[in-house]
């Protein structure tokens, strides 16, 4: 009785019952996932674009200290003789 409806993962290298399991197109070619993959790549991308997006606010964040810090530095400049 087992086995029987299972589908082979390609994500997982192992065979998971067939309502778990969504034909997806993958260059071209129809591959066999099952939601447990598609699930953990959909919040690991997820993830990734969190982790970007700190990096973008953490650069903006120390670009605009860079030119704070450069407007005082050169106000603290001595004048020129
Ligand atoms: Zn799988």
């Amino acid at each position: 009785m087992t086995g029987f409806s299972d589908v082979y993962c390609h994500v997982c290298r192992r065979a998971h019952p067939r309502e778990d399991m969504r034909l997806v197109i993958s260059n071209g070619r129809k591959k066999w996932r099952c939601i447990h993959s598609l699930q953990k790549a959909a919040k690991a991308t997820l993830a990734e674009r969190e982790a970007f997006g700190r990096q973008v606010t953490e650069m903006n964040k120390a670009e605009s200290r860079a030119k704070l810090n450069g407007m005082m530095a050169n106000r603290a400049l001595p004048p020129l003789e």
